[in-house]
C-alpha cells in the first residue's frame, strides 16, 4: 500500500506516518528527515539544502525528487510500500512522481490532505519545541516562529496547488486535522483499511 499525507507544517503528518507505520507495516518516508540527514552528513545534498532549509524555503524539485528517488529503490519500500510526509510540495514533484509510480508499476492507494486551522499551527510547533527540549533533543533550526511563517506562506503558494492536481482525478481525500490524535488516526484507519 502507498500513501501520501499532505498538510501544512505541524498539521501532524509525521505522527500519524508513525501510526500507519505499526499497523500496516508501510515505511514512513519524510524528506524533511532525508535532507536533515543530509545536511548532518555534509554530503553534496545537504550543502545544497541548508541554508534554504532554515529560511523555510523548498529545496528545488530536481534534489528533492532525486533523493526520493533513491530512497523508494530500497527493498524495505519495495516490499511494504510506503507513507510519505512531507512530499510532494510542488505540482512539478507530484508529476515526477506519478511518472515514477508509472515506471515501476505501482499505484498510489491514498492521498490524504490532513486540514487544519492556520492559527493552530504556531501552537503545535511551539508544542514540539518544548517537549523536544524537555527530552534533551535538539530542536530543528527551521521550527522557530518567524520561519514557520514563511514555512505556512510557503505551503500556501507552492503546495496547495497540489490539491486540485489530485482532486481533478478523483484521488484526493480529506480527514480533519483538528480531531484529537486518535481521531485522526481513526479517520485515516477508516480510509487506508477499506480495500
Ligand atoms: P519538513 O520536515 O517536511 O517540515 O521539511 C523541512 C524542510 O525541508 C522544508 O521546510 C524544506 O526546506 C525542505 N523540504 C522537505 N521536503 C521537501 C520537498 N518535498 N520539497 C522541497 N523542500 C523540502
Amino acid at each position: 500500500m502507498n500513501v501520501i499525507l499532505l498538510g501544512p507544517p505541524g498539521c501532524g503528518k509525521g505522527t500519524q506516518a508513525a501510526r500507519l507505520k505499526d499497523k500496516y507495516g508501510v515505511i514512513p518516508l519524510s524528506t524533511g528527515d532525508m535532507l536533515r540527514a543530509a545536511v548532518a552528513a555534509g554530503t553534496e545534498v545537504g550543502k545544497k539544502a541548508k541554508a534554504i532549509m532554515e529560511a523555510g524555503q523548498l529545496v528545488p524539485d530536481d534534489v528533492v525528487v532525486g533523493v526520493l528517488a533513491e530512497r523508494i529503490a530500497k527493498p524495505d519500500v519495495q516490499q511494504s510500500g510506503f507513507v510519505l510526509d512531507g512530499f510532494p510540495r510542488t505540482v512539478a514533484q507530484a508529476k515526477a512522481l506519478d511518472d515514477m509510480m508509472e515506471k515501476r508499476g505501482w499505484k498510489l492507494d491514498h492521498i490524504i490532505e490532513l486540514r487544519v486551522d492556520e492559527k493552530a499551527l504556531f501552537a503545535r510547533i511551539d508544542k514540539r519545541v518544548r517537549e523536544t527540549v524537555a527530552a534533551g533533543g535538539s530542536v530543528r533550526a527551521d521550527d522557530n516562529p518567524d520561519t514557520l511563517k514563511k514555512r505556512i506562506t510557503v505551503y500556501r503558494e507552492q503546495t496547495q496547488p497540489i490539491l486540485p492536481y489530485y482532486a481533478r482525478s478523483s484521488r484526493l481525500r480529506q480527514v480533519d486535522g483538528m480531531a484529537s490524535i486518535d481521531e485522526v488516526t481513526r479517520q485515516l484507519e477508516a480510509i487506508v483499511g477499506r480495500a
